[in-house]
């Protein structure tokens, strides 16, 4: 009954020291009749929630039989975890080029057309072979033949990318500063939400903006685009999603346990195993589509007591925060309360008390409708 898993340590990079930058990938076989699985975890600094998470699905997926393979990765950013200042973990942004670690991924639109015309008339199993092929000989050809080189960032990325291409299934796992357990769900891929145990979905349109769940479903979204144009249906199987596992900075092993168990949830569903205690669990689950999902910025600079509950609505005119003004205090107004014009739903917020006018407070769903 049990699956072995076998350790690989991956090189990703090297420090000014010379020291080795590394990633350990985890491998569990499956009996080759399922989809495959990559989970990566804590490509940002401070979200580690997800290590813990894919400790506790070890623990389960190897007394588990399996019907495809699963390949899980911890620690994914080997400098965004060890990006300290004081007390706190960084590691959103590369401190070197300030971009976003998760927004380094690679797609090549321009080369899906010409690949759906050249296989046209292929069959599905030589379409996803060759399409595979054609991704994966993208990524080598970013890693091993680029003469101009490639920053820190985007050589962990495509490494990274490249474990992932090969999978039929890819979850990303990150969290949000101080925040409820939300999920970023491309809209094709809509019904698959509510196989998870996530009450908040945010529906992403099916386009590429640098991060990794776009970078691994866009290329077959697009192909099935392309396929459509010359009047051939190709069928989409492949899905990604990044999974927010609530607030930055801690772990909680018991609520990892539940977080895996959410996730052996959905690849039961997608018949990666054949294990049918794992079912998702009775909720009301809200979603909103990315354009509605609204940054709310501070009106003003001073300290912030955040009143709204994550995940309830919360009805126009109530307050979402107030904000304390000590300057103001004996010849002013001290106490600011803020709300909002039309009902939301508070997702997550800020992770420190002190703001700037114009830091942004809270995330809210506005024009959620039910999964
Ligand atoms: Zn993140």
């Amino acid at each position: 009954m049990k699956t072995a898993f076998s350790k690989e340590v991956m090189h990703v990079g090297e420090i000014a020291s010379g020291a080795a930058l590394t990633v350990p990938v985890y491998r569990l076989k499956g009996q080759g009749k399922g989809p495959s699985v990559y989970i990566q975890a804590n490509m940002h600094g401070a979200e580690v929630q997800g290590n813990a998470v894919i400790f506790q699905l070890l623990e389960i997926l190897r007394e588990t039989k399996l019907n495809g393979d699963i390949t899980l990765v911890p620690y994914a950013n080997p400098v965004g975890c060890n990006h300290k200042n004081g007390e706190y973990t960084l590691g959103r942004f590369d401190p070197i080029t300030g971009v976003n670690w998760n927004r380094m991924y690679h797609f090549d639109a321009d080369a899906i057309a010409p690949f759906a015309r050249e296989h046209l008339n292929s069959d599905n199993i030589t379409i996803e072979r060759e399409f595979k092929a054609l991704l994966l000989e993208e990524i080598d050809d970013k890693l091993d033949h680029n003469i101009f080189g490639l920053t820190t960032g985007q050589r962990i990325a495509y490494r990274l990318q490249r474990m992932a291409h090969q999978a039929d299934l890819v979850l990303d796992l990150h969290t949000g500063p101080i925040s409820s357990k939300h999920l970023y769900c491309p809209e094709y891929a809509i019904k698959s939400a509510s196989y998870f145990d996530i009450p908040h979905t945010i529906v992403i349109p099916n386009e590429f903006d640098g991060a990794m769940d776009e970078a691994t479903f866009c290329p077959w979204w697009s192909l099935q685009q392309a396929f459509a144009e010359l009047g051939r249906d190709y069928p989409l199987n492949k899905e990604s999603f990044t999974v927010e596992l609530g607030s930055q900075e801690q772990i909680d092993l018991d609520v990892a346990h539940q977080d895996a168990v959410s996730i052996l949830s959905y690849l039961q569903h997608k018949e990666v195993l054949n294990d049918t205690q794992y079912q998702p669990q009775a909720m009301t689950r809200y979603a909103c589509y990315l354009k509605d999902y609204k940054a709310f910025y501070s009106p003003m600079g001073g300290m912030v007591d955040y009143l709204a509950q994550f995940g309830q609505p919360l009805a126009a005119g109530e307050p979402i925060a107030r904000i304390l003004r000590m300057d103001n205090y004996g010849d002013g107004d001290p106490l600011h309360y803020l709300s909002l014009d039309h009902e939301v739903i508070p997702i997550l917020h800020f992770a420190s008390a002190s703001v700037n006018q114009g830091t942004e407070l809270y995330k809210v769903f506005s024009k959620f409708f039910t999964l």
